[in-house]
């Protein structure tokens, strides 16, 4: 297995680089996939190939998507595409055989009783029902594979399943070839010009931490990195001079044996890089990624449609009069599909979406336009690429009547791939994520910051769903808060409403908690982590990482006996801090609004500003153990 790169790693090795442009290039290098890593996806291709064939003579497995386009990062999907073409054929013939022996007299199906195919005809059977064999075979004759389910709803109707050894999630489609011209093509694309995977990587993971893009679970308002990656394409293409050629150059330059037709549409450019010229555009990474940010801070999304095809936008009335045009789902984020030229690849993305990519892109443009940006901090301060990853808070409206508030990200990737995949199925999703969060949230208050918390007075305590769906699992040790410790669960009865597809409704939930303080537990941590590493028992290991949930729980109860107990006082700090579920439907970030009660001033300030860093980091510490 792989072991997650941790935020605090990724951070410290990005400090390191000597520029931005080393940083894009470190980036990479930390997120794809190791030799392992890729031989253990061949090994599986190939053992599916194996039994696949078995039951569909002639049949192809082959990969597509992030696994082989060159933008590969650690446990991503393994996309599939199973060719059944020659299968058809081979049945075909095999019909007309077996028809003909018939007539011969040659006995009754001899042999045909230990081949699925005698059960389906594949030029008449329909997607569903293709894909419901698939399935039957992955189930039955794969071994280490679990979790097996068609999607019939989605665009291209997928079979999911999970390989169990490695928890990798995978996907097999049935007609989606125009998936592998794709794919192929961004690989040329990064075969092309090495500046490509650099930038792509940057902004996948920098849209990830905005909660931009990267839906793991597919649907959704959020762009998807395909759409995404496309966008960055684009504006390479419309560099000046320009950094990678437009489709209708590429077509040009395509070798007569590699025309390719798919589906209708003209998928031809060449398959060998070596046949591009290079290009004459010599812009560094880094003013490149500072220019994405400035083109599209200012870019009119709903009013034009992005085409790679053509490296420009199309005005919208002339577009929508052409043929493809007539077809194309018109959204407030239009990214034409580089071949299926009808089809509208950020279709699904909302107005809100589309809007905060706007402004997160002018947010990016400021921020690369300052020196923190462009140059290495010689203090150890964050610098560079690092700021730009820290998760985005949401706009001012969406503030609480205080402004007190700290956003949580949920990070699926310090799950395990296994609890990961649990979770990920779960019926109620959303209502596991956001247990664990506030099961965490009430473990840092209290065991490891030592405050007092209560739920409020009167309100229903324990209504939280019970543990059926992958919620909350039991962790060993003492230190697992009971369900009672929770924080208090409080549902507006009237406005509580099965979850539905479509548009989001509003969560009406919330979580939240009384405390109080009696020590300054905020201040001269660091000191004190110092310390207790020089006292530590014989050779803390150095993955005895400081800043473990164990060291920082050390670290409040040596920092509240070196004040002393003053406990049967006062406390220092009272305040509620209250949870609820952040703003988009596939959002996975909570909102926790801090009210401190008046008068504290100053000092609850000072918590606060400590708690914005501490607490992320310290949830997904804990998220990823109780996993
Ligand atoms: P990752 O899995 O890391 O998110 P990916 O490139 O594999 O990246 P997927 O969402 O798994 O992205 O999609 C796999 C492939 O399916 C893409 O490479 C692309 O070929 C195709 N695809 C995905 N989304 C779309 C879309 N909206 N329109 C057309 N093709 C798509
Ligand atoms: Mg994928």
């Amino acid at each position: 297995h792989h072991v997650q790169l941790s935020p605090e790693k990724l951070v410290q090795a990005l400090c390191q680089a000597d520029d931005v442009d080393a940083q894009m290039s470190q980036l990479v290098q930390l997120f794809e996939l190791s030799e392992s890593e890729r031989r253990l996806r061949h090994l599986l291709v190939t053992l599916f190939q194996e039994v696949f064939s078995e039951f569909f003579p002639g049949c192809a497995i082959l990969p597509f998507g992030s696994s082989v386009n060159g933008f590969d990062i650690h446990g991503c999907d393994l996309d599939l595409f199973l060719d059944l073409e020659k299968t058809k054929t081979f049945q075909a013939s095999a019909k007309g055989l077996q028809g003909a022996q018939a007539e011969e007299g040659a006995g009754p199906d001899s042999d045909s009783e230990d081949s699925i195919l005698s059960d389906i005809d594949l030029t008449t059977a329909t997607v569903p029902e293709v894909l419901e064999l698939v399935a039957a075979v992955l189930r039955k004759c794969v071994p280490g594979v679990h979790s097996v389910q068609a999607v019939h709803s989605a665009r291209r109707p997928v079979v999911k399943f999970c390989h169990k050894d490695s928890g990798l999630l995978g996907d097999i489609s049935i007609n989606n070839r125009l998936a592998l011209c794709n794919t192929r093509f961004l690989q040329l694309c990064t075969e092309a010009d090495e500046r490509v995977r650099p930038l792509v990587y940057v902004l996948r993971y920098w849209a990830k931490q905005q909660a931009l893009a990267g839906n793991p679970f597919g649907g959704g308002p959020l762009l998807n990195n395909y759409a995404l990656t496309l966008l960055v394409l684009f504006f390479l293409q419309t560099r000046s001079p320009p950094a990678l050629p437009t489709l209708a150059q590429l077509r040009k330059l395509t070798g007569d044996g590699d025309q390719t037709i798919v589906d209708g549409w003209d998928c031809s450019f060449p398959q060998d890089a070596s046949r591009l010229e290079p290009s004459a555009n010599t812009e560094s990474l880094c003013s490149l990624l500072a220019e994405f940010f400035r083109v599209f801070g200012d870019h009119d999304f709903a009013g034009c449609v992005i085409s790679l095809q053509e490296g420009r936008m199309l005005p919208l009335p002339s577009f929508l009069l052409s043929e493809v045009g007539a077809k194309f789902k018109l959204g407030p984020f239009n990214v034409q599909d580089p071949f299926e030229l009808s089809h509208n690849v950020a279709a699904n993305v909302n107005e809100k979406i589309a809007q905060r990519f706007q402004h997160c892109c002018r947010d990016g443009a400021k921020y690369c336009r300052s020196l923190q940006y462009q140059r290495k901090s010689s203090k150890g301060k964050a610098w560079g690429l690092v700021r730009l990853f820290q998760p985005g808070v949401p706009e001012a409206g969406e503030l609480g009547p205080d402004g007190l508030l700290i956003t949580i990200p949920f990070t699926l990737m310090a799950l395990s791939p296994g609890s990961r995949q649990q979770l990920c199925q779960a019926r109620d999703f959303g209502r596991c994520w956001f247990n664990k969060v506030c099961a965490a949230i009430t473990f840092v208050l209290k065991d490891v910051l030592k405050c007092s918390c209560t739920g409020p007075a009167g309100e229903p305590l324990g209504q939280e769903p019970t543990e059926q769906s992958g919620g909350e699992q039991p962790i060993v040790g003492s230190k697992h808060p009971r369900s009672d410790e929770r924080g208090s669960l409080v549902i507006s009865p009237a406005k509580k409403r099965p979850r539905v597809e479509g548009p989001a409704p509003e969560e009406e939930e919330s979580v939240s908690w009384s405390c109080a303080m009696w020590h300054r537990v905020w201040m001269g941590r660091r000191r004190v982590r110092r310390q207790l590493r020089h006292l530590g028992s014989p050779q803390p290991d150095t993955e005895q990482e400081a800043g473990s949930l164990e060291v920082e729980e050390k670290v409040s109860e040596a920092i509240i006996q070196q004040e002393g107990d003053s406990m049967g006082a006062e406390p220092l700090l009272r305040f509620t801090a209250c949870a609820r579920v952040g703003g988009g439907q596939e959002d996975t970030r909570t909102l926790l609004y801090f009210t401190p009660a008046p008068q504290q001033g100053s000092l609850f300030q000072d918590f606060y500003h400590f708690l914005q860093g501490f607490l992320p980091r310290m949830v997904e510490r804990y998220v990823g153990r109780a996993a």
